[in-house]
């Protein structure tokens, strides 16, 4: 079986080992000459652990034990039964590499993905060599789309159209009220739906940054930010991430045809936190299974969609929060809450979702206020 994977990154590094190590002939194409580029910062929960069967050891460049969140006039301090792990993704993408091309797979930069024909069973790729501008067409069975927010093979195989988010964060000094264990992150619904986060990544540097709507506001609200807070920027990072919807894996192409998307190209990214490392490993996971084993790619995924439309249901409640309801949220964290928030992770809604409500029922009427809110407002 010959599978071609579009994207050198998290979801098709790993969709490419898991493939490659059951005997599958894989080649992944990436348009960039290296792997990483740019830098970027990344916190995940150890969930990534479970995910990926090992621990990415020499990916981690920091735990993060901790996590203090502010609003207005309230602050709650967390500590995390399980730390979340600081990971640089360029040394990531080289562990998951590695162990693709020891499973045989074969990597090939330099080579941007245009587009596909199928032939019966059988799918023409077409690729243009960057380096040399020659278009290339190879043959195989299985087409991988895994090639990032912007997905090439989500538009050809007719399946695009998630919202794009702009994250934009840059590196800074550790300032002298943070400590190298412990994240901050900040509510701040006049500037942005999401929050402003510090995460540190040694004793000597953190990240700091922001979710908004749009590339500009994303540039005023960190700037802003960054004059409040008193921090110079060192090196900026910035992308578009993709929002999961719910009726997105329903279009994505599976079962009849032999054309996937995984990762950020399916939008399978958190959007209360627009975190999409662990769940597109996730989903690589489950699209490997599929293909080898003959399943459903969409029944396979359908732990992970639970997860993903929890996390869309919250993030709809909290775009309408104003300042009060997060002074209210954060004083149910530092409350009520605290134990189950400090017990399960970002990546495990759907396990803590009915025990948050059951023990905190004012956080349906937080919820009901929310709506209410974004019923006015659109009935204005
Ligand atoms: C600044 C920033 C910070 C982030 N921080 C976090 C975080 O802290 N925690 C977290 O969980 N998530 C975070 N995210 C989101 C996370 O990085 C993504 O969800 C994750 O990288 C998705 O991986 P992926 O493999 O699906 O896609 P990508 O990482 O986007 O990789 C897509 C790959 O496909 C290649 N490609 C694209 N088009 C083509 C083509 N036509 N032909 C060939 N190759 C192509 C690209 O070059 C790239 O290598 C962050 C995102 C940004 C932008």
């Amino acid at each position: 079986m010959k599978v071609s994977v579009i994207g050198a990154s998290v979801s098709g590094l790993f969709a490419a080992y898991l493939l490659a190590k059951e005997g599958a002939e894989v080649e992944v194409y990436e348009r960039g000459d290296v792997l990483g580029r740019p830098p970027r910062t990344l916190i995940v929960t150890n969930k990534i652990n479970e995910i990926l069967d090992f621990v990415p050891q020499e990916a981690i460049i920091n735990t993060v034990r901790y996590i203090e969140l502010f609003s207005r006039s309230r602050s709650a301090r967390l500590e995390l039964s399980s730390p979340d792990l600081v990971v640089e993704r360029e040394k990531l993408l080289n562990l998951l590499a590695r162990l693709a091309k020891e499973a045989s797979a074969k990597m090939v930069f330099n080579h941007r993905f245009e587009g596909f024909a199928q032939f019966g069973r059988k799918i023409v790729v077409s690729l243009r060599n960057l380096e040399t501008g020659e278009e290339h067409r190879r043959s195989t069975d299985i087409l991988i789309g895994a090639d990032g927010a912007l997905s090439a093979v989500a538009r050809a195989a007719s399946c695009n159209g998630h919202h794009l988010s702009a994250l934009l964060q840059t590196r800074v000094w550790l300032p002298g009220n943070a400590r190298p264990d412990t994240s901050q992150v900040w509510f701040d619904p006049d500037r942005t739906k999401y929050f402003y986060w510090l995460i540190p990544e040694s004793d000597q540097v953190a990240t700091v940054g922001l979710i908004a709507e749009d590339p500009k506001r994303a540039e005023s609200g960190l700037k802003l930010f960054l004059q409040q807070q008193q921090l110079e920027p060192l090196e900026f990072q910035s992308a578009p991430v993709p929002m999961h919807r719910f009726e997105l894996m329903n279009s994505a192409p599976a079962g009849d045809r032999n054309v996937f998307i995984v990762g950020d190209a399916a939008g399978q990214v958190k959007v209360t936190t627009v975190g999409g490392v662990v769940t597109g490993l996730h989903a690589a996971r489950a699209l490997a299974n599929a293909i080898l084993h003959g399943r459903n790619y969409r029944k396979e995924l359908r732990e992970l969609k639970l997860e993903l439309d929890l996390h869309l249901l919250v993030r709809h409640v909290l775009n309408w929060f104003n300042e009060k309801d997060y002074d209210e949220l954060i004083a149910m964290l530092d409350g009520r809450l605290k134990d189950i928030f400090e017990e399960s992770t970002r990546d495990e809604l759907s396990n803590s979702f009915v025990s948050l409500i059951l023990k905190e029922p004012r956080l349906i009427t937080l919820g009901a206020k929310a709506f209410l809110r974004s019923m006015l407002q659109s009935s204005n």
